[in-house]
Protein backbone atom coordinates (compact mmCIF):
# COMPACT_ATOMS: atom_id res chain seq x y z
CA UNK A 1 0.00 0.00 0.00
CA UNK A 2 1.17 3.38 -0.77
CA UNK A 3 0.73 6.41 1.22
CA UNK A 4 1.00 9.62 -0.93
CA UNK A 5 1.62 12.70 0.37
CA UNK A 6 1.11 16.13 -1.08
CA UNK A 7 2.46 19.48 -0.46
CA UNK A 8 4.92 21.74 -1.16
CA UNK A 9 9.06 21.15 -1.06
CA UNK A 10 8.77 21.47 2.39
CA UNK A 11 6.42 21.51 5.68
CA UNK A 12 5.98 24.29 7.12
CA UNK A 13 5.97 24.91 10.97
CA UNK A 14 3.36 27.68 11.70
CA UNK A 15 3.31 27.36 15.45
CA UNK A 16 7.12 29.07 15.14
CA UNK A 17 5.81 32.01 12.98
CA UNK A 18 5.65 34.41 14.89
CA UNK A 19 8.70 33.89 16.78
CA UNK A 20 10.29 33.72 13.08
CA UNK A 21 9.23 37.53 12.57
CA UNK A 22 10.80 38.81 15.36
CA UNK A 23 13.99 36.62 15.84
CA UNK A 24 15.95 35.94 12.40
CA UNK A 25 17.94 33.16 13.81
CA UNK A 26 14.68 31.11 14.56
CA UNK A 27 13.28 30.93 11.03
CA UNK A 28 15.72 28.26 10.15
CA UNK A 29 13.02 25.86 12.05
CA UNK A 30 10.33 27.32 10.29
CA UNK A 31 10.65 24.95 6.88
CA UNK A 32 10.92 20.84 7.01
CA UNK A 33 12.03 18.77 4.70
CA UNK A 34 10.05 16.23 3.22
CA UNK A 35 13.18 14.28 2.49
CA UNK A 36 13.52 12.07 5.76
CA UNK A 37 9.78 11.36 5.69
CA UNK A 38 10.34 7.64 4.41
CA UNK A 39 13.03 5.49 4.22
CA UNK A 40 14.51 4.98 0.69
CA UNK A 41 13.05 1.09 0.49
CA UNK A 42 9.63 1.99 1.68
CA UNK A 43 6.40 1.39 -0.10
CA UNK A 44 5.10 4.90 0.84
CA UNK A 45 5.88 7.98 -1.13
CA UNK A 46 5.71 11.89 -1.30
CA UNK A 47 4.47 13.50 -3.77
CA UNK A 48 5.05 17.37 -4.76
CA UNK A 49 2.18 19.82 -6.16
CA UNK A 50 -0.60 21.11 -5.09
CA UNK A 51 -3.96 19.18 -5.89
CA UNK A 52 -6.33 20.71 -7.93
CA UNK A 53 -8.96 18.56 -8.30
CA UNK A 54 -10.75 15.68 -6.42
CA UNK A 55 -12.63 12.69 -8.47
CA UNK A 56 -14.49 9.68 -6.93
CA UNK A 57 -10.80 7.68 -7.86
CA UNK A 58 -8.22 9.94 -8.39
CA UNK A 59 -6.81 13.55 -7.79
CA UNK A 60 -5.44 15.80 -10.48
CA UNK A 61 -2.55 17.89 -10.04
CA UNK A 62 -1.50 21.50 -10.76
CA UNK A 63 -0.39 21.51 -14.18
CA UNK A 64 2.12 24.06 -13.75
CA UNK A 65 3.99 23.27 -10.75
CA UNK A 66 7.70 22.46 -10.67
CA UNK A 67 8.44 19.76 -8.92
CA UNK A 68 11.01 19.58 -6.44
CA UNK A 69 14.68 18.99 -7.14
CA UNK A 70 14.62 16.26 -4.21
CA UNK A 71 10.88 14.90 -4.78
CA UNK A 72 9.84 14.51 -8.19
CA UNK A 73 6.51 13.97 -9.70
CA UNK A 74 8.45 11.39 -12.36
CA UNK A 75 8.50 9.08 -9.35
CA UNK A 76 4.48 8.73 -10.37
CA UNK A 77 3.18 7.14 -13.56
CA UNK A 78 5.33 9.61 -15.98
CA UNK A 79 4.53 7.30 -18.57
CA UNK A 80 0.32 7.94 -18.97
CA UNK A 81 -0.56 11.50 -16.67
CA UNK A 82 2.00 12.73 -14.25
CA UNK A 83 -0.85 14.78 -13.14
CA UNK A 84 -3.34 11.91 -12.11
CA UNK A 85 -3.03 10.21 -9.09
CA UNK A 86 -5.54 7.35 -8.25
CA UNK A 87 -6.56 6.44 -4.72
CA UNK A 88 -8.58 3.34 -3.02
CA UNK A 89 -8.71 5.97 -0.29
CA UNK A 90 -8.24 9.78 0.35
CA UNK A 91 -7.71 11.66 3.21
CA UNK A 92 -8.09 15.30 2.66
CA UNK A 93 -6.07 17.37 5.15
CA UNK A 94 -5.08 20.16 3.52
CA UNK A 95 -5.59 23.08 6.29
CA UNK A 96 -6.14 26.41 6.59
CA UNK A 97 -5.20 29.82 5.50
CA UNK A 98 -4.21 31.97 8.33
CA UNK A 99 -2.65 35.49 7.42
CA UNK A 100 1.00 36.52 6.96
CA UNK A 101 2.98 36.03 9.26
CA UNK A 102 1.45 32.74 10.52
CA UNK A 103 0.94 31.32 6.89
CA UNK A 104 2.57 32.37 3.41
CA UNK A 105 0.31 31.68 0.18
CA UNK A 106 4.11 30.98 -1.42
CA UNK A 107 4.45 28.09 -3.84
CA UNK A 108 7.86 27.06 -2.32
CA UNK A 109 10.22 27.41 1.08
CA UNK A 110 12.31 29.95 -0.37
CA UNK A 111 9.90 32.61 -1.50
CA UNK A 112 8.06 32.00 2.14
CA UNK A 113 11.51 32.91 3.71
CA UNK A 114 12.07 36.16 1.47
CA UNK A 115 8.74 37.55 2.51
CA UNK A 116 9.36 36.88 5.72
CA UNK A 117 12.31 38.87 6.25
CA UNK A 118 11.11 41.37 4.52
CA UNK A 119 7.91 41.91 7.07
CA UNK A 120 11.13 41.70 9.90
CA UNK A 121 12.89 44.62 8.29
CA UNK A 122 9.97 46.30 7.51
CA UNK A 123 8.72 45.23 11.41
CA UNK A 124 12.20 46.87 12.90
CA UNK A 125 11.46 50.08 11.10
CA UNK A 126 8.17 50.74 12.50
CA UNK A 127 7.25 52.59 16.14
CA UNK A 128 4.01 51.90 15.92
CA UNK A 129 2.30 48.45 15.48
CA UNK A 130 -1.71 47.80 15.52
CA UNK A 131 -3.20 44.19 15.20
CA UNK A 132 -6.39 43.39 14.50
CA UNK A 133 -8.00 40.14 15.65
CA UNK A 134 -7.75 38.87 19.51
CA UNK A 135 -7.76 35.57 19.17
CA UNK A 136 -4.86 32.58 19.77
CA UNK A 137 -2.92 33.99 16.80
CA UNK A 138 -3.20 37.68 17.67
CA UNK A 139 -2.02 37.38 21.03
CA UNK A 140 1.05 35.23 20.60
CA UNK A 141 2.16 37.75 17.68
CA UNK A 142 1.38 40.57 20.00
CA UNK A 143 3.52 39.10 23.03
CA UNK A 144 5.97 37.94 20.60
CA UNK A 145 6.70 41.74 19.12
CA UNK A 146 6.53 43.70 22.75
CA UNK A 147 9.16 41.08 24.15
CA UNK A 148 11.80 41.60 21.52
CA UNK A 149 10.88 45.68 21.12
CA UNK A 150 9.92 46.35 24.48
CA UNK A 151 9.81 50.19 23.44
CA UNK A 152 7.70 49.86 20.02
CA UNK A 153 4.04 49.67 21.04
CA UNK A 154 2.14 47.72 20.22
CA UNK A 155 -2.26 47.86 20.19
CA UNK A 156 -4.50 44.41 19.71
CA UNK A 157 -8.14 45.59 18.50
CA UNK A 158 -10.36 42.54 18.81
CA UNK A 159 -14.06 42.88 17.97
CA UNK A 160 -15.43 40.54 20.80
CA UNK A 161 -15.65 41.27 24.56
CA UNK A 162 -12.76 38.99 25.12
CA UNK A 163 -9.68 37.60 23.71
CA UNK A 164 -9.20 34.03 22.61
CA UNK A 165 -12.98 33.96 22.93
CA UNK A 166 -13.31 29.79 21.58
CA UNK A 167 -16.14 27.68 22.83
CA UNK A 168 -14.95 25.42 25.49
CA UNK A 169 -12.95 28.00 27.19
CA UNK A 170 -13.56 29.52 30.55
CA UNK A 171 -13.52 33.46 31.51
CA UNK A 172 -10.23 32.69 33.83
CA UNK A 173 -8.31 31.75 30.48
CA UNK A 174 -9.50 34.71 28.55
CA UNK A 175 -8.62 37.00 31.46
CA UNK A 176 -5.48 35.64 31.72
CA UNK A 177 -4.21 35.90 28.50
CA UNK A 178 -5.31 39.56 28.64
CA UNK A 179 -3.57 40.33 31.44
CA UNK A 180 -0.28 38.73 30.59
CA UNK A 181 -0.39 41.06 27.55
CA UNK A 182 -1.20 44.05 29.34
CA UNK A 183 1.34 43.53 31.95
CA UNK A 184 3.99 43.06 28.96
CA UNK A 185 2.90 46.86 27.92
CA UNK A 186 0.38 45.83 25.17
CA UNK A 187 -2.41 47.92 24.81
CA UNK A 188 -5.71 45.31 24.43
CA UNK A 189 -8.90 47.03 23.13
CA UNK A 190 -11.83 45.00 23.00
CA UNK A 191 -15.77 45.48 21.47
CA UNK A 192 -14.52 47.55 18.49
CA UNK A 193 -13.86 47.53 14.82
CA UNK A 194 -11.79 48.75 12.71
CA UNK A 195 -11.09 48.70 9.41
CA UNK A 196 -7.81 49.41 7.50
CA UNK A 197 -7.06 50.29 3.95
CA UNK A 198 -5.21 47.68 2.15
CA UNK A 199 -5.32 45.60 5.32
CA UNK A 200 -7.13 42.24 4.66
CA UNK A 201 -6.89 38.67 4.74
CA UNK A 202 -4.63 38.19 1.52
CA UNK A 203 -3.04 41.30 2.74
CA UNK A 204 -2.25 40.28 6.22
CA UNK A 205 1.10 43.03 6.27
CA UNK A 206 0.77 46.55 5.58
CA UNK A 207 3.73 49.17 6.21
CA UNK A 208 2.30 52.43 6.34
CA UNK A 209 1.13 55.41 7.74
CA UNK A 210 -2.33 55.33 8.64
CA UNK A 211 -4.43 57.17 11.33
CA UNK A 212 -6.68 54.38 12.58
CA UNK A 213 -10.14 55.16 13.56
CA UNK A 214 -12.21 52.75 16.37
CA UNK A 215 -15.93 52.27 15.13
CA UNK A 216 -18.01 52.51 18.01
CA UNK A 217 -15.88 55.11 20.02
CA UNK A 218 -14.25 57.31 17.65
CA UNK A 219 -11.00 57.39 18.95
CA UNK A 220 -8.39 57.49 17.10
CA UNK A 221 -5.16 55.57 16.64
CA UNK A 222 -1.35 56.33 14.58
CA UNK A 223 0.05 53.37 13.59
CA UNK A 224 3.45 53.06 11.20
CA UNK A 225 2.47 49.28 10.85
CA UNK A 226 -0.51 47.06 10.74
CA UNK A 227 -0.87 43.29 11.01
CA UNK A 228 -4.43 41.24 10.04
CA UNK A 229 -4.63 38.65 12.23
CA UNK A 230 -8.41 37.59 11.87
CA UNK A 231 -10.51 35.33 9.75
CA UNK A 232 -8.36 31.84 9.37
CA UNK A 233 -10.44 29.90 6.13
CA UNK A 234 -10.41 27.04 4.01
CA UNK A 235 -10.32 26.44 0.58
CA UNK A 236 -12.40 23.38 -0.80
CA UNK A 237 -13.06 24.30 -3.97
CA UNK A 238 -10.97 21.52 -4.97
CA UNK A 239 -14.09 19.43 -4.13
CA UNK A 240 -16.14 20.78 -6.42
CA UNK A 241 -15.18 18.06 -9.56
CA UNK A 242 -16.24 15.13 -6.41
CA UNK A 243 -19.12 13.04 -7.91
CA UNK A 244 -20.78 9.67 -6.68
CA UNK A 245 -19.75 6.80 -8.69
CA UNK A 246 -22.71 6.33 -10.45
CA UNK A 247 -22.92 9.82 -11.90
CA UNK A 248 -19.70 9.53 -13.67
CA UNK A 249 -21.52 8.07 -16.51
CA UNK A 250 -25.23 9.20 -15.82
CA UNK A 251 -25.74 13.06 -16.06
CA UNK A 252 -29.19 12.85 -14.60
CA UNK A 253 -27.02 11.48 -11.36
CA UNK A 254 -24.36 14.51 -12.14
CA UNK A 255 -26.87 17.10 -11.76
CA UNK A 256 -28.45 15.72 -8.42
CA UNK A 257 -25.17 16.05 -6.78
CA UNK A 258 -23.96 19.73 -5.26
CA UNK A 259 -20.59 19.45 -3.36
CA UNK A 260 -21.41 22.44 -1.38
CA UNK A 261 -23.99 19.80 0.24
CA UNK A 262 -20.09 18.35 1.44
CA UNK A 263 -19.27 22.30 3.10
CA UNK A 264 -20.27 23.51 6.04
CA UNK A 265 -22.58 26.88 4.48
CA UNK A 266 -20.89 29.66 6.47
CA UNK A 267 -16.87 28.42 7.02
CA UNK A 268 -16.80 26.05 3.82
CA UNK A 269 -15.31 23.53 6.13
CA UNK A 270 -16.12 19.75 4.57
CA UNK A 271 -19.06 18.35 6.87
CA UNK A 272 -17.98 14.83 7.88
CA UNK A 273 -19.23 11.95 10.35
CA UNK A 274 -17.85 11.25 13.36
CA UNK A 275 -16.11 8.07 11.75
CA UNK A 276 -14.13 11.33 9.78
CA UNK A 277 -15.90 9.77 6.52
CA UNK A 278 -17.64 13.01 4.51
CA UNK A 279 -21.30 13.18 5.20
CA UNK A 280 -22.35 11.31 2.42
CA UNK A 281 -22.72 8.00 1.61
CA UNK A 282 -21.46 7.82 -1.62
CA UNK A 283 -17.93 8.50 -0.25
CA UNK A 284 -17.08 6.47 2.58
CA UNK A 285 -13.40 5.79 1.14
CA UNK A 286 -12.89 9.32 1.42
CA UNK A 287 -11.95 11.10 4.83
CA UNK A 288 -11.24 14.81 5.67
CA UNK A 289 -9.47 15.72 8.56
CA UNK A 290 -7.46 18.92 10.32
CA UNK A 291 -8.80 22.16 10.07
CA UNK A 292 -10.26 22.00 6.72
CA UNK A 293 -12.87 19.68 8.30
CA UNK A 294 -15.78 20.14 10.72
CA UNK A 295 -14.05 17.60 12.74
CA UNK A 296 -13.69 19.24 16.14
CA UNK A 297 -14.80 23.12 17.08
CA UNK A 298 -11.81 24.77 18.24
CA UNK A 299 -8.71 24.15 15.23
CA UNK A 300 -4.78 23.09 16.77
CA UNK A 301 -2.37 20.58 15.40
CA UNK A 302 -3.71 18.31 18.69
CA UNK A 303 -7.17 17.63 16.79
CA UNK A 304 -5.90 17.10 13.32
CA UNK A 305 -3.06 14.73 14.78
CA UNK A 306 -5.76 12.81 16.82
CA UNK A 307 -7.94 12.85 13.64
CA UNK A 308 -5.21 11.82 11.78
CA UNK A 309 -4.99 8.52 13.89
CA UNK A 310 -9.11 7.71 13.87
CA UNK A 311 -8.67 8.60 10.02
CA UNK A 312 -5.86 6.01 9.61
CA UNK A 313 -7.60 3.14 12.10
CA UNK A 314 -10.41 3.21 9.87
CA UNK A 315 -8.87 3.07 6.57
CA UNK A 316 -7.36 -0.13 7.67
CA UNK A 317 -10.65 -1.42 9.16
CA UNK A 318 -12.38 -0.88 5.31
CA UNK A 319 -8.86 -2.25 3.80
CA UNK A 320 -9.54 -5.65 6.10
CA UNK A 321 -13.10 -5.60 6.08
CA UNK A 322 -12.90 -5.48 2.09
CA UNK A 323 -10.31 -7.90 2.06
CA UNK A 324 -12.26 -10.47 4.79
CA UNK A 325 -15.08 -10.51 2.55
CA UNK A 326 -13.58 -10.23 -0.97
CA UNK A 327 -15.89 -7.12 -1.53
CA UNK A 328 -15.19 -4.54 -3.86
CA UNK A 329 -14.39 -0.56 -2.64
CA UNK A 330 -17.93 0.36 -4.06
CA UNK A 331 -19.89 -2.15 -1.53
CA UNK A 332 -18.02 -0.96 1.20
CA UNK A 333 -20.41 2.03 1.73
CA UNK A 334 -23.14 -0.64 2.42
CA UNK A 335 -20.73 -2.38 4.80
CA UNK A 336 -22.03 -2.71 8.97
CA UNK A 337 -18.12 -2.89 9.68
CA UNK A 338 -17.58 -1.00 13.36
CA UNK A 339 -16.01 2.35 12.62
CA UNK A 340 -13.87 4.36 15.07
CA UNK A 341 -15.93 7.54 16.37
CA UNK A 342 -13.43 10.54 16.37
CA UNK A 343 -13.95 11.81 19.87
CA UNK A 344 -13.39 15.66 20.17
CA UNK A 345 -10.24 16.75 21.86
CA UNK A 346 -10.68 18.19 25.34
CA UNK A 347 -10.13 22.39 25.45
CA UNK A 348 -6.30 22.60 25.96
CA UNK A 349 -4.20 25.24 24.87
CA UNK A 350 -1.19 26.92 25.01
CA UNK A 351 -0.43 30.50 24.50
CA UNK A 352 2.93 31.30 23.74
CA UNK A 353 3.48 35.00 24.30
CA UNK A 354 7.28 34.89 24.34
CA UNK A 355 9.93 32.98 24.85
CA UNK A 356 9.85 32.69 28.38
CA UNK A 357 5.79 32.27 28.72
CA UNK A 358 2.48 32.50 27.78
CA UNK A 359 -0.78 31.33 29.04
CA UNK A 360 -2.16 27.62 29.69
CA UNK A 361 -5.50 25.95 29.91
CA UNK A 362 -5.34 22.42 30.20
CA UNK A 363 -8.46 19.86 31.07
CA UNK A 364 -7.96 19.40 34.36
CA UNK A 365 -5.65 21.75 35.50
CA UNK A 366 -7.23 24.50 34.10
CA UNK A 367 -5.50 28.25 33.63
CA UNK A 368 -3.65 28.61 36.77
CA UNK A 369 -0.75 26.89 35.61
CA UNK A 370 -0.42 29.63 32.92
CA UNK A 371 3.25 30.76 33.02
CA UNK A 372 4.84 28.16 34.28
CA UNK A 373 2.99 25.41 31.83
CA UNK A 374 3.60 27.95 28.42
CA UNK A 375 7.07 27.68 29.10
CA UNK A 376 7.44 24.53 29.97
CA UNK A 377 5.10 23.11 26.95
CA UNK A 378 6.01 25.54 24.29
CA UNK A 379 7.44 28.72 24.57
CA UNK A 380 11.02 28.03 24.32
CA UNK A 381 11.45 26.17 20.85
CA UNK A 382 7.66 26.18 20.14
CA UNK A 383 7.55 22.49 19.32
CA UNK A 384 10.46 23.29 16.60
CA UNK A 385 12.30 19.94 18.23
CA UNK A 386 9.82 17.56 18.34
CA UNK A 387 8.62 18.72 14.58
CA UNK A 388 11.76 17.77 13.02
CA UNK A 389 12.35 15.29 14.93
CA UNK A 390 8.70 13.86 13.76
CA UNK A 391 9.93 14.14 9.99
CA UNK A 392 12.79 12.23 10.83
CA UNK A 393 15.04 15.35 10.59
CA UNK A 394 17.89 16.85 12.58
CA UNK A 395 16.89 20.55 13.55
CA UNK A 396 19.03 23.08 12.31
C1 LIG B 1 0.61 30.83 14.61
C2 LIG B 1 -0.07 29.53 14.93
C3 LIG B 1 0.19 28.91 16.15
C4 LIG B 1 -0.44 27.71 16.45
N1 LIG B 1 -0.16 27.10 17.65
C5 LIG B 1 -0.72 25.91 17.93
C6 LIG B 1 -0.39 25.22 19.14
O1 LIG B 1 0.40 25.67 19.94
N2 LIG B 1 -0.98 24.03 19.38
C7 LIG B 1 -1.87 23.48 18.52
O2 LIG B 1 -2.37 22.37 18.80
N3 LIG B 1 -2.21 24.11 17.37
C8 LIG B 1 -1.67 25.30 17.05
N4 LIG B 1 -1.98 25.94 15.88
C9 LIG B 1 -2.97 25.33 14.98
C10 LIG B 1 -2.33 24.23 14.16
O3 LIG B 1 -1.15 24.71 13.54
C11 LIG B 1 -3.29 23.73 13.10
O4 LIG B 1 -4.53 23.41 13.71
C12 LIG B 1 -2.72 22.50 12.43
O5 LIG B 1 -1.53 22.83 11.75
C13 LIG B 1 -3.72 21.93 11.44
O6 LIG B 1 -3.11 20.86 10.79
P1 LIG B 1 -3.61 20.44 9.35
O7 LIG B 1 -2.83 19.20 9.01
O8 LIG B 1 -5.08 20.38 9.30
O9 LIG B 1 -3.20 21.65 8.38
P2 LIG B 1 -1.80 22.31 8.05
O10 LIG B 1 -0.85 22.16 9.14
O11 LIG B 1 -2.16 23.68 7.58
O12 LIG B 1 -1.26 21.45 6.82
C14 LIG B 1 -1.93 21.43 5.59
C15 LIG B 1 -0.92 21.09 4.51
O13 LIG B 1 -1.62 20.83 3.29
C16 LIG B 1 -0.95 21.51 2.23
N5 LIG B 1 -1.95 21.80 1.19
C17 LIG B 1 -2.95 22.70 1.25
N6 LIG B 1 -3.67 22.67 0.11
C18 LIG B 1 -3.11 21.71 -0.66
C19 LIG B 1 -3.41 21.20 -1.95
N7 LIG B 1 -4.46 21.66 -2.68
N8 LIG B 1 -2.61 20.24 -2.46
C20 LIG B 1 -1.56 19.76 -1.74
N9 LIG B 1 -1.24 20.19 -0.50
C21 LIG B 1 -2.00 21.15 0.02
C22 LIG B 1 -0.37 22.76 2.89
O14 LIG B 1 0.69 23.28 2.13
C23 LIG B 1 0.07 22.20 4.22
O15 LIG B 1 1.35 21.65 4.12
C24 LIG B 1 -1.36 27.14 15.53
C25 LIG B 1 -1.62 27.77 14.31
C26 LIG B 1 -0.98 28.95 14.00
C27 LIG B 1 -1.27 29.60 12.67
Amino acid sequence: MDYIFLSRDKRFHCIASYRALVQKDFAKNLWIPYTNLFSKDSAHRVVRGTVKNIFYDHVILDAGEQSSSDITLSTYHPETDPQRINFDYLVIATGSQVPAPAKWDVDNSADGLKLLDQAREDLEASERIVIIGGGACGCEEAGEIKYRYPKKSVTVIHEGPALVDYPGYPQSFKDEARRFLENQGVEVILNERVEIEGLSRENGIQKADRTIKLKHSGRTIQSDMQFFSTGMSVDTQLLSTLLPFPAVSSDKNKDAFDFKSLLDPKTKAILVKSTLQLDNDAFQHIFAIGDVSKADPVLTAQAAVSAGETAACNIVKLIQNAKSKHEAKDSLCHSSYKLEKYQHTRPLMVLAMNPKGGVTHLPVLGTWFGNLGAWLVKSNDLFSGRFWHEMNMHRP
